[in-house]
């Protein structure tokens, strides 16, 4: 759960872009020397903005298709014709408008090809979508033979986020949590990443249930924008992950109402089809209500365990987990998947007891106020550290809208006695070694509240030195410099600020090595699939279930999309050649899908470069220029202290112009603006070593 825990503030604080704004009403001033500055004189461009709004709509109304994320891989300009005679070209690669029809230009720029080979792209971004061979089309999958099981992960196997798990026997489909992940340094601006559905949205008639393990994001987040696609199947689920999910529901108010079943912890098997029954079983993770699934076939159970720890102490598993896995003894379990997170850490996770023992120490002892941060995701760390602070007499502030959410689902359930939680308007009213604050943000993200005391925004919350701040959290790659910048601003305060480097004041939700080996241990299985990691920690965990006596033949390494199936009676398990479409499906405002990837790499171009955009109207009777061509640029150059660059270009516009003009009749605009795209792409990398997105406008009058 490690993105969720990372960033589980995030959808909170940025809900869905409530209208999607183009990007060029920033950029619409056609005056020069603006640079980063708003104009108030800024001139909207009608015709502009009714291209990008069309192809925007081409975009959006293209039917889902993983396929459709495909690229020409030849560079080459993109060309829109728009009415009156406006063009507008980018120096970007075609992309595919619809199945049909590559909108693409013959013409080649050499800026642009380098300019291409310039980006980074991970294979993920790569032409031909999620396939690090760039695979071209899509599969033809067979259809699964009467008797044998596919299992197919959608997502949660080649990263941290996104799981889901397709299981399909004879005519029917459950499905194993519906997540997703954040974005990526890969993805900007983009709000999530989803499970491709494509596999099942073809199959929607065979879905019988949503199965869920428990409420964190990456396995409850994607509900809201793959349920309908799904087919709305019921969602079956525990008590704590139906809140949860009702709660994210109901940000999407346009939505219908969610058919969830409630299963209690002593339920049964519970039939869903004739064939098909499932039984979810409690397990130790950092969440009220965390559970495996066991679907049980013909031929035996296939067993997911969403994500999992083992209470111990030292390496002395606790009784009940010993019950917890109890029911596995007398099973034929056919295959098992399995959270792989921890797996190359060594030994065993701290006791969550000795985590609010070593709390509970240091809060009996402060005698300021303290602060906790920990992620909204440690659900019953928080349940503790409330009844902490009611046994030393202290009130609480809740900090955070995920930190707030989650204690209103604790007080729905009764889980834990809020009477002490005050506001923190009325913070004031108390002494501060009478206040405890638990808050989210110890991941150093941006607007979280930890962050806002620690750079002095917050409100109501003022650091001092008598304060004492616990991050009850470890650092998650890649969130280094981040925290690094937050640990600065607190030291700032002088306040005393202990973290899990100085004792043991965390603990991670997913068991490390040797938990996963004694689970493996409970569970007698004949087939191994590591799931819910990356690549790497897939593979280590099929290797330790091999160091514990799995045959190798018996263990399958998926990736998302790998179609796994159990044949003869249980006997076989193979990968076939044919995947399931996996390409990444991106939430970008009230967007889904569809073809974003060159949205994507637009972004990136932009961010490293920005962009030039150029603006000359031509007197299409005699081919000059009717004035001097107009130029904005943004993140590029300070034009205010570029006036010689911006005279050259000009001059270079109105030359290739007027020279390629001359004599041509019609006048070819595409043509022009290829010449002018590459002509100042050369001009403006010679003089600067930058390769902005040139965008000429040409208009002819
Ligand atoms: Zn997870
Ligand atoms: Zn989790």
């Amino acid at each position: 759960m490690i993105q969720n825990e990372n960033k589980q503030n995030n959808p909170q604080n940025n809900p869905p872009r409530r209208s999607f704004s183009p990007s060029h009403n920033r950029s619409g001033s056609f005056g020069y020397n603006r640079q980063g500055h708003n104009n108030p004189n800024q001139r909207a461009y009608p015709a502009q903005q009714t291209t990008n709004q069309q192809s925007e709509q081409r975009r959006r109304s293209a039917p889902f298709h993983a396929d459709s994320l495909a690229f020409n891989n030849r560079p080459s300009t993109v060309t829109q014709t728009i009415p009156q005679q406006t063009h507008i070209a980018t120096n970007r690669p075609p992309f595919r408008d619809d199945r049909n029809h590559v909108v693409s230009r013959p013409h080649i720029s050499t800026a642009t090809k380098s300019q291409l080979k310039n980006r980074k792209m991970s294979p993920k971004m790569r032409p031909g979508g999620s396939s690090p061979k760039g695979k071209k089309g899509p599969d033809v999958i067979p259809p699964l033979k009467d008797g044998d099981i596919r299992i197919i992960p959608l997502g949660g196997s080649e990263e941290i986020g996104k799981n889901m798990i397709a299981v399909e026997y004879k005519n029917d489909i459950i499905v194993i949590d519906a997540g997703m992940q954040f974005k990526t340094e890969e993805t900007p601006g983009i709000d999530y990443i989803l499970p491709n559905t494509k596999y099942l949205e073809e199959r929607r008639g065979k879905i019988r249930g949503l199965v869920i393990t428990h409420g964190h994001l990456d396995h409850i987040g994607g509900i809201p924008y793959v349920i309908e696609r799904l087919g709305n199947p019921p969602i079956y689920t525990r008590e704590f992950g139906a809140l949860l999910i009702k709660k994210r529901q109901s940000e999407f108010p346009h939505l219908p109402e969610l058919n969830i079943k409630i299963s209690g912890p002593h339920d049964e098997f519970l039939p869903i089809t004739p064939d098909l029954k499932i039984k979810f079983f409690g397990l130790t993770h950092s969440i009220p209500d965390s559970t495996g699934v066991i679907i049980s076939t013909p031929h035996g159970d296939i067993i997911n365990t969403g994500d999992v720890r083992v209470e111990n102490d030292n390496g002395i598993v606790a009784d009940k987990e010993f019950e917890q896995y109890a029911l596995f003894k007398d099973r034929k379990i056919l295959l098992l998947t399995m959270d792989s997170t921890g797996v190359e850490k060594p030994g065993w996770t701290i006791s969550e007891k000795i985590v609010i023992k070593t709390i509970d120490k240091i809060v009996s002892e402060v005698t300021g106020r303290i602060v906790i941060a920990t992620f909204a995701s440690q659900v019953e760390r928080i349940i503790a550290f409330i009844d902490m602070a009611k046994r030393y007499g202290k009130k609480i502030v809740i900090e955070g809208r995920s930190m707030k959410n989650n204690v209103e689902i604790l007080k729905h359930l009764n889980l834990a006695d809020t009477s002490h939680i005050v506001n923190v308007e009325d913070m004031l009213d108390y002494p501060p070694h009478k206040m405890m604050i638990l808050s989210t943000g110890a991941q150093g993200e941006e607007f979280a509240a930890l962050m806002r005391m620690a750079n002095n925004s917050h409100k109501f919350i003022k650091l001092n030195k008598t304060d004492t701040i616990i991050l009850s959290s470890s650092v998650i790659p890649g969130n280094e410099r981040a925290i690094t910048g937050l640990k600065d601003n607190l030291y700032r305060h002088d306040a005393h600020i202990i973290t899990y480097y100085d004792t043991d004041v965390h603990a991670g939700g997913h068991g490390k090595r040797e938990e996963l080996s004694w689970i493996h241990k409970q569970i007698p299985y004949k087939f191994f699939m590591p799931v819910h990691g990356h690549h790497y920690m897939l593979k280590m965990h099929a290797e330790l279930a091999n160091s514990l006596g799995t045959p190798r033949e018996n263990i399958i390494v998926p990736d998302n999309g790998s179609i796994v199936e159990i044949s003869n009676n249980g006997e076989k398990i193979t990968v076939l050649k044919e995947k399931a479409p996996s390409d990444m499906v991106m939430v970008d405002g009230f967007s889904i899908g569809g073809i974003q990837e060159v949205v994507i790499r637009d972004r990136q171009m932009l961010a490293q470069d920005g962009m030039f955009v150029i603006i000359a109207s031509i007197n299409t009777t005699t081919g000059k220029l009717k004035k001097s061509p107009d130029i904005i640029s943004r993140g590029f150059v300070y034009l205010r202290e570029s006036q010689e660059l911006l005279k050259d270009a000009r001059h270079i516009i109105k030359r290739t112009v007027e020279n390629a003009s001359a004599g041509m009749n019609p006048i070819d605009f595409d043509y022009i603006k290829d010449l002018v795209t590459d002509e100042i792409g050369k001009y403006l990398f010679q003089h600067t070593a930058k390769r902005p997105m040139v965008i000429p406008v040409i208009i002819g009058v």
